[in-house]
């Protein structure tokens, strides 16, 4: 079966969510009142088996809570996780018990994984225990010896204690004790980022001879793309809580289909400098999960984002004056420290200050009427009247990103017609440039 054709996944999720309460006040537990942090916000993902799945995204995104949410140790919010047919989401955890030895996961800190005060060899056989593993402790130690030599550790290794190992060594011991029960999957979160550059190779490679022995599916969480590359069939690339593209690992890198992707992946050091591409720095900060952006949740750092109709100008400018906007909107645009900075009460050069801090672009590369909305919204703002520079500015600059959510289409990569690609390679981007039928994508200008 190829990766990600969808036939008879090994796990199945489907708008699965994971929200936190937010009432941690006297008051909001009083009223009643609280507001959901949406780390995990209806993700939808297939994982067959002896697939590699990795999970990309900077720090925040949810992916790390989407690993353990798919495998129950964060009670479920909403959604379905199918794993080998059964749905377990919810589960308790007794239910979970037969699961639990099919599912595993291997944590980032080793160290903090292990239990310093067990030697390693009954970290290993204590779960073969559990699970009915083993005819008795003998043969428990038996394959735990074997266990150690297979990912590289020596068979004497089952008499030391964590502390004794190096973090690649107590990484490897990990990665023995996840396999100690024989799992059909196993989430890995972040399993190289405490490590040396050299070890990490080494700790890849092992679970990628592992995996491929072994037949196991792996969900692969990282924040760093150029570990993707070496072991991931596919990618789910995540931000604010949902997936916003999936695409088969080589084509993601050759052409990704969502300005997210396309900036993470900017950022990845490249050996041929032919495919070097300009680093796109994403600017604006990170919305918080508990209100997250309207429309494309993506849209208040998008690149790309998509002007209007009735737009006069180019897509750079667009963005020049959708970022002024945002800064406003965010509460960026502080009038009390430009004025302290310039030494001065002068409203008008308040103003022009503001608009020179806050606007990427020079103003007479706006359209004339965008220009006299940044003025009119800048002179408010240096007269103390945040609310109405926010509603100038508000009412002058929307985007059909903000208004309209953008469905899951396939990629469109470029050059290629939107027949070729549907469903070519399973990929999908939630982004309005990939559907012909979105609103406002008449006026993209590459
Ligand atoms: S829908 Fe708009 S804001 Fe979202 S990624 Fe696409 S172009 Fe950017």
């Amino acid at each position: 079966m190829s990766p990600g054709s969808g036939d008879d996944p090994l796990v199945q999720v489907h708008d699965l969510r994971k929200y936190y309460p937010q009432a941690d006040g006297v008051l909001d537990k009083l009223v009643g009142e609280s507001a959901d942090v949406k780390a995990v916000d209806g993700v939808d993902l297939t994982v067959d088996r002896g697939e590699t799945l990795a999970i990309v995204g900077e720090s925040g995104c949810g992916k790390s809570t989407l690993g353990r949410t798919l495998l129950n140790l964060e009670e479920v919010t909403g959604g379905s996780i199918v794993f080998g047919g059964d749905d377990v989401a919810g589960l308790s955890d007794r239910e979970m018990r037969p699961y639990r030895r099919r599912m595993q996961m291997i944590f980032q800190d080793p160290l903090a994984s292990l239990n310093p005060r067990q030697s390693v060899g009954s970290i290993l056989t204590a779960p073969m225990e559990v699970h009915g593993i083993g005819n008795d402790g003998a043969d428990r130690l038996e394959r735990a010896r074997d266990l150690l030599e297979r990912v590289g550790l020596e068979r004497g290794h089952v008499d030391r204690y964590p502390h004794q190992f190096s973090g690649g060594q107590q990484q490897r011991v990990a990665i023995a004790r996840a396999l100690t029960v024989e799992p059909e999957f196993i989430v890995a979160d972040e399993p190289t980022s405490a490590l040396d550059v050299s070890v990490q190779a080494q700790i890849l490679n092992l679970l990628g001879e592992l995996q491929e022995e072994l037949d196991i599916a792996l969900l692969f969480i990282t924040h760093d793309l150029s570990v993707v590359r070496q072991v991931a069939d596919r990618v789910a690339v995540m931000y604010l809580g949902e997936i916003v593209e999936t695409a088969p690992t080589k084509r993601l890198f050759a052409e990704p289909a969502h300005p997210y992707s396309a900036a993470l992946l900017s950022a990845v050091p490249r050996i041929d400098p032919e495919t070097r591409t300009d680093r796109t720095l994403l600017t604006g900060t990170v919305p918080s999960p508990i209100e997250p952006p309207t429309g494309c949740r993506f849209h208040t750092r998008c690149p790309a984002v998509i002007p209007p109709a009735e737009w006069g100008g180019d897509q750079p400018a667009f963005r020049a004056a959708f970022a002024f906007r945002n800064r406003l909107l965010d509460g960026e645009v502080d009038r009390d420290a430009a004025a302290a900075r310039l030494g001065t009460e002068d409203a008008e050069r308040i103003a022009t200050y503001i608009i020179e801090q806050s606007l990427p672009v020079d103003i007479d590369e706006l359209p004339a009427d965008a220009a006299e909305a940044v003025r009119e919204a800048a002179r408010l703002a240096a007269a103390g009247d945040d609310d109405a520079a926010s509603e100038r500015v508000s009412e002058a600059f929307v985007s059909p990103c903000e208004t309209d959510q953008p469905d899951r289409v396939p990629a469109i990569v470029p050059g290629s017609s939107a027949a070729d690609v549907v469903n070519a390679d399973g990929g999908w981007a939630t982004c309005h440039r990939n559907d012909p039928d979105a609103p406002g994508t008449a006026t993209i200008e590459e």
